[in-house]
């Protein structure tokens, strides 16, 4: 019997607190959830989280810097550095739960359990720092979920693709000069927070192992699947992957408010599917995607159901085929 796609998420997410009105909400968690378990295949496996440790943030952040998320987390909601991203009552546990997902899944998919991962989470991460909070992430997750690949299990190179709307500015700085870590990432330029030109390639050793593929404004599912044939999935090739973990950020969405991006959710099944392929071959499918930005909460819903299904998918449809989407 194959094995299963994994869901990891809890309800819990919802407790980091945002401003009325602000579109990282914890309604992306209430208003997704319910909808997923009317829609998803019912071989698609539910998993509750374990809490992330202090640890793991230490792999990729400063003692002094989360030492004062946890400090304001015992408050009321406090503007932190940039880019209106809020702290308050529970962020902390909540983002540390957010690293807690992501290793629940990485443990499941390295152990043999699952064959692949999605980790439903918030507050997203990848604009988050080493010292700083930014564009609504406290902690990056996926830069934690990679240390937490290598040092638990060994895995030596570790892709990191970023399909979010945004560029994962705090994601390429944890590792822009570390050659085990290749972060590739597609992003509206120019566009918040600035950073992703295609000239910003990795500094010393790791020159060559940060691949910035900015997109224009209008790019859609035609464009991205001709950036993925011709650079995406060549470059992820060349790199031969131990573990494959995905920033999943949906804002790029045709209906997302933030930006000018026109994917579908069929765009997002491709891309997932492409992604999969490359850890297929090169690391018997070991892959763990963490769910980033998304702030339209229908499109939201309708883009996890379509990447956790080509997550799942048992063979690539033909060409022009295509996934069933609901
Ligand atoms: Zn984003």
């Amino acid at each position: 019997m194959s094995l299963p796609t994994l869901l990891v998420t809890h309800s819990d997410f919802a407790r980091h607190p945002t401003p009325p009105g602000h579109p990282e909400s914890p309604g992306r968690i209430t208003a997704t959830l319910p909808r997923l378990r009317a829609c998803l295949p019912k071989t698609i496996r539910w998993l509750e989280p374990e809490i992330g440790t202090s640890d793991l943030l230490r792999s990729v952040h400063a003692e002094s810097y989360i030492e004062r998320i946890e400090k304001l987390s015992r408050d009321g909601l406090v503007l932190l550095d940039e880019g209106d991203t809020f702290a308050g009552l529970h962020s902390y546990e909540t983002a540390l739960l957010a690293i807690g997902a992501a290793a629940t899944a990485i443990d499941r998919v390295a152990s043999g359990e699952a064959a692949n991962a999605f980790a439903l989470v918030r507050p997203p991460g990848h604009h988050a720092r080493p010292a700083a909070a930014m564009g609504f992430c406290l902690f990056n997750t996926v830069a934690a979920a990679a240390r937490y690949a290598q040092k638990k299990y060994g895995y030596r190179r570790i892709l990191i693709v970023d399909w979010d709307l945004h560029h994962g500015n705090g994601t390429q700085e944890i590792f822009e000069e570390d050659p085990s870590v290749f972060f590739l990432s597609l992003h509206e330029y120019p566009l918040y927070p600035g950073t992703g030109r295609a000239s910003e390639r990795g500094k010393g050793e790791g020159e060559g192992f940060t691949l910035n593929l900015p997109m224009k404004a209008g790019s859609g599912d035609a464009e991205y699947g001709a950036v993925f044939r011709e650079q995406v999935v060549p470059a992820a090739d060349a790199f031969r992957p131990d573990f494959v973990l995905v920033s999943a950020g949906f804002d790029a969405h045709r209906e997302d408010p933030l930006g000018n991006l026109m994917l579908s959710e069929r765009g997002f099944a491709e891309m997932t599917m492409r992604i999969r392929e490359v850890a297929e071959r090169h690391c018997r499918g070991k892959l763990v995607s963490v769910l980033e930005g998304g702030y339209n909460l229908d499109a939201l819903a309708r883009c996890i159901d379509a990447h956790l299904c080509a997550l799942e998918a048992k063979e690539s449809p033909p060409a022009g085929a295509g996934l069933r989407l609901r």
